[in-house]
C-alpha cells in the first residue's frame, strides 16, 4: 500500500523514528506552528523558516507532499544552537496554544500534541554533526523572507495566499479568509 499523509523524518540519526502524519494532521501542525512563529520570529533565520513552514500549505504544495526531514530546516553550523532553540520554542508555543482562537476549526488536540511532542524530540535529538554533508543543492531548504502577513490571522503569506484562510472549512465566511487561494 503506497504510504498516504505525509512523513517527517531525521534519516541521519541512527534509530529515530519518523513522525506520520494523514493530510488532516499534517495541516494542523503546519497551521499551529505558522501562527506562533509569524507571531515570534524575529531574527532574518527565524523568519526564513517561519516562511518555509508556511509554504508548507497543502493548498499550495499538494496533499500528501509536503513531508521533510529534520535537516531541511536550514539549520547553520554558526547558529545551530539558537535555530534549535528557536524550533523548539516553536513546538512549546504551539503546545501552549498559543493562538489557537485564530484556526477556523477546533484541532483533534490529542494528535495534534502527539504530533507536535513527537516532531520536538526529532529537532531535539538532531546533533551539530549531522549538518555534513551538506545537502543537494536542488533540496527544498528555507531561503526567502516573507513580505506579508495575512490580516485576519497575522501569519506570513505565501504566493497563494494564508495557510490558515487555506485550512479553513470551504462555507467558513470571506470575510474571516480573505487571502484563500483561488483554486
Ligand atoms: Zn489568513
Amino acid at each position: 500500500m503506497p504510504p498516504v499523509g505525509n512523513l517527517v523524518t531525521s534519516d541521519r540519526v541512527a534509530g529515530s523514528v519518523p513522525l506520520q502524519m494523514s493530510n488532516g494532521l499534517t495541516s494542523v501542525l503546519f497551521e499551529v506552528l505558522s501562527i506562533a512563529g509569524s507571531d515570534l520570529a524575529v531574527s532574518p533565520w527565524e523568519k526564513k523558516l517561519v516562511y518555509w513552514l508556511v509554504c508548507h500549505d497543502q493548498e499550495r504544495a499538494g496533499l500528501g507532499c509536503v513531508g521533510f526531514d529534520v535537516i531541511e530546516m536550514g539549520f547553520s553550523r554558526e547558529g545551530f544552537y539558537d535555530e534549535k532553540r528557536f524550533v523548539l520554542s516553536l513546538v512549546d508555543a504551539a503546545r501552549r496554544r498559543h493562538g489557537w482562537e485564530r484556526l477556523s476549526y477546533p484541532p483533534r488536540e490529542e494528535s495534534a500534541f502527539d504530533a507536535l511532542r513527537h516532531l520536538g524530540k526529532l529537532v531535539d535529538d538532531l546533533p551539530i554533526f549531522a549538518l555534513d554533508p551538506p545537502l543537494d543543492a536542488d533540496a527544498w531548504i528555507p531561503n526567502e523572507l516573507p513580505d506579508a502577513t495575512c490580516e485576519v490571522h497575522g501569519v506570513y503569506l505565501h504566493e497563494a495566499g494564508c495557510i490558515v484562510c487555506n485550512g479553513a472549512p470551504i462555507d467558513a465566511p470571506p470575510e474571516h479568509t480573505p487571502n484563500r487561494s483561488l483554486r
